[in-house]
C-alpha cells in the first residue's frame, strides 16, 4: 500500500506552506502559535524515543521554517516567546558532534514551503515514507534530516533571526543618527532635508522618519514655524507605512498624536492639506514649499489657502491625528499581538 499522510497533516501542511508563502487563508496568528504550542508538548516526551526523534526533527524543521514570518508579520511577544522557548529545548536536544554524515549530505538551501512539506512529513513513520518516494531519497538521504549538527543548525539560525527580530519589533529604535541629517547647524530642523528621506521610499525610510519626528515633537524642540512641517512629516511617515509598524515605533508615535486635542472646532470652509493629500508626491510638494518657495515654487495648495494660519489651524491637526491614530489601530488589527504588546 502506498504510505499516506493523515488529513490533519495534509491541513498542516496546506495551511503552513500558505504561511510561509506570505498568503496565509488560516489565521496566521493562531496556526503557529498551535504549531508552538505542539513543538513544546513533544519536548515533554522522551527523546530517545522512535516518536521523540521523529517530532523533535519534524518541529524544529517547522520552526525553522515559519520563523521568518513570527519575526516580520505578526507583532506578538506571546507568539516569540512561545517559539523560542521551544526551540531552546529542541536545541537542547540536538548533539552538534553527533554528526556521523557524508561531507555535503545535510539537506541545503531548503525553501520553505519544501521545508514545510518536510517537517510535517517527518513527524510520523507514514509521512517520511510518502516524503521518501515523492522526492525519491534513499535511506541515507532521508536520516540526514535526523542528524543533530543539521538540526542544531536550523534551530541556532531560527533563534537568531527571532532574537534581532524581537528588539527591532519590541525593544527601543535608534533614530539619534537622524540628528546629523535633520539638524542644521543652528539646530534649526530641515524639514526639506526629512520629506526628501521619506521620499526615498526604497530606502524603507517611513518608520525611522516618523520615529524621528514624533521624539522631537514630544520633546517640545522645535520653534513655532517648525511644528506643523514636523507634524506633516510625522503624519506622512506613518500613512506611507503600508505594512504597519512594529510597537517599537508605534508606541512614541501615538504619544505625539496624544497630544493633538481633538475637541476643537474652527470657522474655515477648507485647510491646505485636502488640497495637497491627492498624492504622495503632492503631499511632498505641498511641504517643501512651505519651507522652501524659493527653491521650490510648484505646490497644490491653491494661494487663497496657503496661509499660514490655515496650516496651524487646530482643527487640522485635529483631522490629521484622528487619521493617523486609525492607522495606528489599523496596525494592530493587521498584525496581532496583545493589546499591551503595544503599549508601554
Ligand atoms: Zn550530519
Ligand atoms: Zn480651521
Amino acid at each position: 500500500m502506498t504510505p499516506t499522510l493523515s488529513a490533519d497533516h495534509r491541513e498542516l501542511i496546506a495551511d503552513l506552506s500558505g504561511i510561509v508563502s506570505d498568503y496565509p487563508y488560516a489565521d496566521p496568528e493562531s496556526t503557529l502559535a498551535v504549531l508552538a504550542g505542539d513543538a513544546g508538548e513533544a519536548l515533554g516526551r522522551d527523546a530517545t524515543s522512535p516518536e521523540g526523534s521523529r517530532e523533535r526533527t519534524g518541529y524544529t524543521i517547522l520552526l525553522h521554517a515559519t520563523c521568518w514570518y513570527v519575526s516580520s508579520r505578526i507583532f506578538s511577544k506571546s507568539l516569540f516567546a512561545s517559539y523560542v522557548q521551544a526551540l531552546e529545548g529542541l536545541r537542547a536536544q540536538s548533539d552538534r558532534t553527533a554528526c556521523a554524515c557524508p561531507a555535503g549530505a545535510h539537506p541545503a538551501a531548503l525553501d520553505s514551503e519544501y521545508e514545510v512539506e518536510a517537517g510535517v512529513s517527518m513527524l510520523t513513520e507514514a509521512g517520511r515514507a510518502a516524503f521518501a518516494e515523492d522526492y525519491g531519497l534513499d535511506e541515507d538521504e532521508l536520516a540526514a534530516f535526523d542528524c543533530g549538527a543539521f538540526l542544531a543548525d536550523l534551530a541556532d539560525e531560527a533563534l537568531g533571526r527571532l532574537r534581532e527580530a524581537h528588539q527591532e519589533l519590541f525593544g527601543g529604535i535608534d533614530v539619534s543618527p537622524l540628528d546629523g541629517k535633520f539638524l542644521r547647524d543652528d539646530d534649526h530642523i530641515d524639514i526639506v532635508a526629512m520629506q526628501e528621506a521619506l521620499s526615498r521610499s526604497w530606502e524603507d525610510n517611513t518608520g525611522p522618519v516618523a520615529l524621528w519626528s514624533a521624539r522631537r515633537w514630544l520633546t517640545g524642540q522645535l520653534r513655532d514655524e517648525e511644528r506643523i512641517g514636523v507634524f506633516l512629516c510625522l503624519w506622512m511617515g506613518i500613512d506611507q507605512s503600508y505594512g504597519g509598524l512594529p510597537p517599537s515605533y508605534a508606541r512614541d508615535l501615538a504619544a505625539a498624536l496624544d497630544t493633538i486635542d481633538l475637541d476643537v472646532t474652527c470657522e474655515h470652509p477648507q485647510h491646505p492639506w485636502s488640497t495637497a493629500d491627492s498624492t504622495v508626491r503632492s503631499r511632498h510638494r505641498a511641504v517643501v514649499h512651505l519651507y522652501a518657495p524659493d527653491d521650490h515654487p510648484d505646490t497644490p495648495v491653491p494661494a487663497e489657502l496657503s496661509a499660514r494660519e490655515l496650516w496651524e489651524c487646530p482643527v487640522q491637526y485635529a483631522q490629521l491625528a484622528r487619521e493617523a491614530l486609525k492607522d495606528l489601530e489599523g496596525w494592530r488589527t493587521m498584525r496581532g499581538g496583545d493589546d499591551e504588546d503595544w503599549e508601554d
